[in-house]
Parts: structure tokens; sequence; C-alpha cells
């Protein structure tokens, strides 16, 4: 398979702000690859050195092999799709999703053409003639898709383009844009700092922090093998416990992570477990499960999650009092501080 972005050793400072600190990265051609992180840890930043909107302050990036530096937006095989969709207020949803064509001077009726082809796929087809102001979220959104798309790139850049959308379109959405990706086949790089839609649609996740890459890996692996502290709250928050509380509660060499629906009521588990004493701090009903909050000596609040099955025994313990909790010894993952 041959490699649509390729980062090597890429930095971008502004002044003391390292935006992008020394990230070097292979994106596969056809991948659906995201960029995972934080507020201001360095994911649009990076989407923007791919688009030609920024520039390295050092290394270098390749597309489709190609060194970018020097080449304007315009001749690289991208598109992007932006938060706030970007679309013109005064053009009619038609000729918004034609604009790129008619800057490429395409002819008024091929555009057209091509357009209406677009809004079908996007499923709009009913609404050229709109302008975007007459027009719901999720369907704007839909249409700085078609828009970004009809200029066939072979890689197409996403900003938080669902940031925008409530809970329930979101996920509607998240289901479309992995379909259609599948569909055109194109490499998609999709910037987010949710990480439930993060791990939902991409092959691979990369998980930024200030500038930096933590761990790329596929969702699964991420979950399961988490390599960093970071990585390991941020993704599925996880309990993390550093070198020095491990040691001193667990006779453990090195920090570890635990998930929370790992975790049991110390009589509930047995085999080789570790158990640490606690206060219940909060219990949160979330539905489907209960989040119970539990501080540990004062220096660390740790999550538990019990599923709240129907018919399962329910496990009481009132807000105050002090348990022991358990976990499998295999359910911890060893984790770089
Ligand atoms: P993210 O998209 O992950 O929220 P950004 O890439 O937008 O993060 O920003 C990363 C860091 O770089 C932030 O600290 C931000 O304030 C800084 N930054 C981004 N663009 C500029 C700029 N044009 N000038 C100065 N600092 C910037
Ligand atoms: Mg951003």
């Amino acid at each position: 398979m041959s490699i649509a972005v390729q980062f090597q050793q890429v930095s971008r400072h502004y002044d003391q702000v390292k935006a992008v600190d020394d990230i070097s990265l292979d994106i596969a051609e056809g991948e659906f690859f995201s960029m995972l992180g934080p507020s201001g840890s360095g994911k649009t930043t990076s989407l923007r050195l791919i688009a030609g909107f920024e520039q390295p302050s050092s290394g270098s990036i390749r597309i489709f092999g190609q060194e970018a530096a020097g080449l304007p937006p315009n001749l690289r095989a991208v598109n992007t799709v932006f938060q706030d969709y970007a679309l013109f207020p005064h053009m009619s949803v038609l000729d918004n999703v034609a604009y790129g064509l008619m800057i490429k001077g395409v002819a008024k009726a091929e555009r057209h053409r091509q357009a209406e082809a677009m809004l079908d796929m996007v499923k709009l087809g009913a609404y050229g003639s709109r302008r975007p102001a007459a027009l719901s979220g999720g369907q704007r959104q839909r249409v700085a898709l078609a828009r970004a798309l009809i200029l066939q790139p072979r890689v197409l850049l996403l900003d938080e383009p669902l940031g925008a959308l409530d809970l329930k379109l979101r996920e509607a959405m998240q289901t479309e844009l992995k379909a259609l990706q599948r569909r055109l086949g194109i490499t998609f790089v999709y910037v987010t700092h949710d990480q439930g839609e993060a791990m939902s649609m991409s092959d691979r996740v990369a998980v930024f922090n200030k500038g930096r890459i933590e761990q790329v890996d596929a969702p699964q692996a991420l979950y399961n093998r988490p390599a960093t502290a970071f990585v390991a709250d941020f993704v599925g928050g996880a309990n993390v416990f550093g070198q020095a509380l491990a040691s001193r509660l667990f006779a453990q060499p090195q920090a570890f992570a635990v998930r929370p629906e790992r975790i049991r009521p110390a009589g509930q588990l047995d085999g080789d477990v570790m158990t640490v004493e606690g206060r219940l701090i909060d219990i949160q009903y979330l539905g489907a499960t209960s989040r119970y909050e539990i501080d540990i000596a004062g220096e660390k609040t740790m999550a538990m999650v019990l599923p709240n099955a129907e018919g399962a025994a329910q496990w009481q313990a009132p807000v105050g009092e002090v348990l022991t909790v358990a976990w499998p010894r295999a359910a911890i993952h060893p984790v770089a501080e």
C-alpha cells in the first residue's frame, strides 16, 4: 500500500509555542486516519500543514511521495472540510458545491451536473436551490462535504466537522462519513477531540499531546495497550497509578493503568487480584452503567464502572463508606509516564 501523507520530523513553532513538535508519521492510502487530542495539542496545525495553509518550521511533508514544500494548497491532491463549514451565504447550495469547479473554469452546465451528482451522494438532491441559511446544521455539514469532494481530492482533510451538531445527529453522521469513505476509497484525515468519534470511525488514531504524538494505533490497540499514562487516561479514562503510588500501594515497580470497567467490589472477584481500600465519594447513574468515584488515600480519585443490567444483583454502598475494590492483575497495563 502506498503512503498518502508522510511527516518526517515536522515542527511548526510560533515563537515560543511548539504547536507541532517533531512529528513523524505515515498515513496509508485509503486509510481513515484520525488525529485525536485535547484543545491546543496541535491537530489543526498538522492538518493545515498538509493542506499547505502553513509551512513547517523544520522537517518535511510528502504527499503521495512528492515533497510538499513550495506547493500551494490548490496544487496539492487534498481538500479540506472546515469546522464552521465556510459556506458562501449568498450563493445557492448548488453553486456552493460547484464553486471549486467554477474557479477551475469548468462550464456552467457541466459543473451543475457534477454538483447535482454530489448533492445526490450526500442525500441533498432536492436542496440545490436553497441558501445555506435555509438548511439544518447537519445538512450544511453535508454541503461542505460535497463541496470538498467535487474536486476529487485523493485525501480529504476534516477538522472537527461534526463539532456543531447535537449528539444524535453526530452519531448518524459518523456512520455516514465512514460509509462514504469506504465507498469512495479515498484517504480521510480526521481531526477531533472526541475519543468516541475517533475510535468509532478510524482505521488508526494518532493521539496528540502538546504538539507531539504519544501513540499511533488501531482503536482496539489504543484501548487495550495504551503506551503512555496520557493515552490511557485520554482514551477511555483509565485509572493511572504513577510509579510512586504504584510501588507504595501495590509493590509494583512501574506506573500502570486499569480500566474502570475492570474494577469490582472486592468480594466479587477470585483468582490473582489486586485490591485497594478507598472511600466512596460519588455515584453517577449513567443508564446502562453506574460510575463510582473512590478516593484512594487522599491522593487519587479512581473510577469503578458497574453494569446496571436488568436482574443483575445490585451492589449498594452509601457515599462516604470505606470499601475495598479489586481488579484482576492481568487487567493492568504498564504505561510510561
Ligand atoms: P488543536 O487544533 O489541537 O486545538 P492547534 O493546532 O490549533 O491545536 O494549536 C496548537 C497550539 O499552537 C496552540 O497553543 C495554539 O494557540 C498555537 N497556535 C496555533 N496557531 C497559531 C498561530 N497562528 N500563532 C500563534 N500560535 C498558534
Ligand atoms: Mg483545532
